[in-house]
């Protein structure tokens, strides 16, 4: 007798591997949402650890503007322009509003 049981269960096999492989590469659809929330530039006032990205709705405000508003102590650094967050922004704008001699 020839034993060609032999070939089938082989090929059987093959096929139910190659199946297994293609179902493992399914869902990738995991979406990260940490992501969105980590910033790349933080708030330049001293006590505020927002970030200050254009995206989070930060803006960059000359350093003299900023140094009316906090002082020189009050910013972490000495740059031109100081990137400041959404909050600090509006805070500096209110700020300004109050100083009569600004016009
Ligand atoms: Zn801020």
């Amino acid at each position: 007798m020839i034993p060609k049981i032999h070939v089938q269960p082989f090929t059987a096999l093959g096929m139910g591997f190659k199946k297994k492989t293609r179902a493992n590469r399914v869902p990738k659809a995991k979406k990260v949402k940490s992501d969105d929330e980590e910033g790349e530039v933080p708030c330049d006032v001293a006590k505020c650890e927002i970030w200050a990205d254009k995206r989070f709705g930060g803006r960059s405000i000359a350093i003299d503007n900023a140094i009316d508003v906090w002082g020189e102590d009050g910013l972490k650094r000495d740059v031109r322009r100081v990137r400041i967050c959404r909050p600090c922004y509006r805070e500096w704008k209110k700020a300004k509003k109050d100083e009569p001699d600004q016009y």
